[in-house]
């Protein structure tokens, strides 16, 4: 077990830095959820972000960069579509599948020849890289438990595990970044983010993308249970069978939270809530945060659904998930 410190400011970033060059592992601020980071050409400390989340060797990692020429570094025969893309949305929560690099190690790549590229828009992620170097990482949680957006989750997941936390508070957007796949003929949005299969598609002009919830082979990790919390999580399709839902759970003697938008108070009345604001993108950047409160003060979490596109088919995305599909 280490000793897991976690700090703030110019210090923290050269601590992060000094710990990176040493192959240690360092938990890092972005804007979509906290990173837990390695030198991305450093196999032996790649491995250990696998053992310190417990993640399955089969579900890649994402290298972040601080400059869009370090591109260059990590992917090989970079396409043009990548340059669009950057001018546009980098830096910024997406991230671009490429062809591998010769110097990555396939430890990064669960063992495939493409590359997740992402240039993130936290200002201390990229200080932290431009000091030391690329870094590899996902998500800094336990597999399969739900994604960190403040310095704390990190804590309650990996204490003992990491050297050290970056502490920039809490994640301005709160979900993951969107994955776009370049290597295809067609771009293909792999996973939805904050930037929209909409937004893609008026600068690429054409993009695949699926169904409600995102489901290909080709994003290895996808086939994975996320963002799961450890109490019964069920989607309620509407404001009224959120409310039914809750009464019944009460009638049998549960213990239930709605994770609502506080615009629907008239229908959720004096039941228990967690307050996702008003606005989707404050629903985003809340519902990881909602659901490891959820789970510590109820045994069952209802949460509201989006309907829309955009940003609402991105969060719902997550959500699904985490409710392993059941909508009531
Ligand atoms: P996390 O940051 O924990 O969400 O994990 C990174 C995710 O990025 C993986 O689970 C994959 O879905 C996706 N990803 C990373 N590398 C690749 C790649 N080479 N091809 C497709 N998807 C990738
Ligand atoms: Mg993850």
């Amino acid at each position: 077990m280490k000793e897991t410190k976690i700090l703030n400011g110019t210090k923290a970033i050269e601590e992060g830095a000094r710990l990176i060059l040493s192959g240690e592992l360092v938990v890092f601020p972005t804007e979509t959820v906290y990173g837990l980071g390695a030198d991305a050409f450093n196999e032996k400390a790649v491995g250990d972000i696998f053992k310190a989340k417990g993640r399955p060797q089969d579900n890649p990692l994402i290298v972040h960069i601080s400059s869009i020429d370090q591109v260059k570094d990590v992917a090989k025969d970079v396409p043009d579509a990548f340059y669009t893309i950057a001018e546009k949305f980098m830096p910024g929560p997406i991230s671009v599948v490429l062809k591998k690099g010769d110097k990555v190690p396939y430890g990064v790549t669960a063992g495939g020849e493409t590359v997740a590229v992402r240039m993130p828009e936290n200002k201390v992620a990229r200080a932290l890289i431009s000091a030391s170097t690329p870094l590899a990482a996902p998500s800094a949680n336990k597999s399969k438990h739900v994604s960190p957006t403040t310095a704390e989750h990190v804590y309650d997941d990996l204490k003992g595990e990491v050297a050290l936390i970056i502490d920039d508070g809490p994640c301005k957007v709160g979900i993951e970044s969107t994955v776009l796949d370049l290597t295809t003929d067609i771009p293909t949005v792999l996973r939805p983010g904050a930037v929209t299969v909409e937004m893609l598609g008026e600068v690429l002009g054409e993009v695949v993308a699926s169904g409600k919830v995102i489901k290909i082979a080709k994003s290895p990790g996808m086939k994975y249970t996320h963002y799961a919390p450890k109490v019964k999580t069920v989607v309620a399709v509407s404001p009224q069978h959120a409310v039914e839902e809750y009464d019944k759970c009460v009638r049998e003697g549960g213990n239930p939270i709605l994770v609502y938008r506080n615009i629907y108070k008239d229908v959720t009345g004096d039941r228990r809530i967690i307050d996702l604001g008003v606005s989707p993108e404050d629903y985003a950047r809340r519902i990881y945060s909602a659901l490891r409160e959820g789970e510590q003060i109820a045994d069952e979490i209802i949460i509201e659904e989006l309907h829309g596109g955009g940003i609402e088919y991105s969060v719902m995305n997550r959500v699904y998930k985490s409710a392993g599909d059941k909508l009531v």
